[in-house]
């Protein structure tokens, strides 16, 4: 089991307020983190990692964003990289070495899949991979790399041609010293600031040996795309545990001022503490259901399984909000402070993140085309 340690989780809560202020990349938790070997912690033992699974860094993203939200989403958004390559690139001499140096060197990977005129359509590229023979030029114009400044390598979607459809993508690792991130957008936002999701106009060239060679749409459907939803789900779990944390103190220190008689916030909290059961069961359940799904790439194609996906992120995404709202109407104003063991301001704004990565909206839209084909069977465990 690969756990956070306990003394890692105090620095990165030290820090948090002027990642924050400072919309600056979290530095001393990635340094710390790169020290207890967490970076390259889901490469298979045989490449030099520690072969840990999807449940252990979903607990790790959860215990980060408890102390950092925009920590614990940019270690989830690196090890949703490293899953794809642990899972799809075994088969490659070269992915096969950078697995190896994610291990030897923890490796920071970012990603690049949105682009101008795109937004959040993951499964469309307009940018192409061109040029004859065995090296190709790739240019993309992308509105949002999260950490791209810091990041040692980004996973890039783009047309498998010039002349292929928007949806026949790839997706391929660019090494540090094979592309030039030219600023297109600054990261002033409400929240989620230490992540630094600017934007780039990207030029990059490489060896086509780098190219996924399973096509981005398996790629995404059997790894991309439920492992981001759990890991994001993770982190967005970890901000409402800690406003749950923070309210239930809140409530305990008034019970302790007035022995005898139950603070008002007491009948809150005890709903807002089912709510937080009900998303804690959320992600564990689809952490769960890709358990053993793993090994089956028609299961995890299935429709059944990309709507529980889909779902688990629109659930997630609205309950962190819901869950920080209700944390603030149980503190009052001691919650509404920027300041204060029970501020939850950083909270809020941070949660409101969630319903915007990959748009609700548009998820909702996917799941929609979907069940007009799929039905749910009915089973308990579904
Ligand atoms: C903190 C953070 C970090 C991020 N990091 C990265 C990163 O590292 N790499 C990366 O590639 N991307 C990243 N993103 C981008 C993210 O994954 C989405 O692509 C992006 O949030 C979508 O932006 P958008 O809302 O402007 O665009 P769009 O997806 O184009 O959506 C615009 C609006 O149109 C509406 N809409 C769009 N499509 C539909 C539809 N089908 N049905 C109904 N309504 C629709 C929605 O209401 C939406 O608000 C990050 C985003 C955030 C917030």
């Amino acid at each position: 089991m690969n756990a956070l340690p306990s003394s890692v989780a105090a620095m990165v809560a030290e820090h948090a307020a002027s990642v924050d202020r400072d919309a600056r990349f979290p530095s001393e938790a990635f340094t710390a983190l790169k020290q207890a070997r967490l970076l390259g912690a889901m490469v298979p033992r045989d490449y030099g990692g520690e072969g840990a699974s999807l449940t252990d860094m979903a607990a790790v993203a959860h215990a980060l964003a408890q102390a950092c939200p925009s920590t614990g989403l940019i270690f989830a958004m690196h090890q949703i990289q490293v899953a794809c390559v642990v899972r799809h690139g075994q088969g490659s001499a070269w992915h096969r070495d950078l697995l190896a140096r994610l291990a030897s060197d923890q490796l920071l990977l970012a990603s690049a899949t949105t682009e101008a005129g795109i937004g959040g359509d993951v499964r469309s590229s307009s940018c192409a991979v061109e040029g004859e023979g065995e090296r190709f030029r790739l240019e993309k114009q992308a509105t949002v790399i999260s950490y791209g400044a810091e990041a040692d390598a980004i996973l890039v979607t783009a047309r498998r041609a010039p002349d292929a459809p928007a949806s026949d993508q790839i997706i391929v690792p660019l090494l540090r010293d094979q592309f030039r991130l030219e600023e297109i957008g600054g990261w002033d936002t409400l929240g989620m600031r230490g992540t630094r999701s600017i934007g780039y106009h990207l030029r990059a060239e490489a060896s086509r040996a780098q190219i996924m060679p399973l096509p981005y749409a398996d790629i995404s459907a059997q790894t991309m795309l439920p492992v981001t939803h759990i890991l994001w789900a993770s982190v967005w779990l970890g901000i409402a545990t800690d406003a749950v944390a923070r309210a239930g103190a809140f409530v305990r220190a008034e019970a302790r001022k007035r022995p005898g008689t139950q603070p008002p916030g007491a009948r809150r909290l005890a709903e807002l503490t089912a709510l937080h059961q009900t998303m804690r069961g959320a992600v564990r359940g689809a952490i769960d259901r890709f358990d053993e799904a793993a090994d089956s790439p028609d299961r995890l194609t299935s429709m059944g399984f990309a709507v529980a996906m889909n779902a688990l992120k629109m659930q997630a995404a609205e309950m962190v909000v819901r869950i920080v709202e209700q944390a603030m109407l149980v503190a009052g104003l001691s919650s509404y402070r920027n300041d204060g063991p029970y501020s939850l301001c950083r909270h809020l704004r941070d949660a409101h993140s969630a319903p915007l990565m990959i748009s609700n909206d548009r998820i909702l839209g996917n799941t929609a085309n979907l069940l007009l084909a799929h039905k749910d069977n009915a089973s308990l465990f579904g």
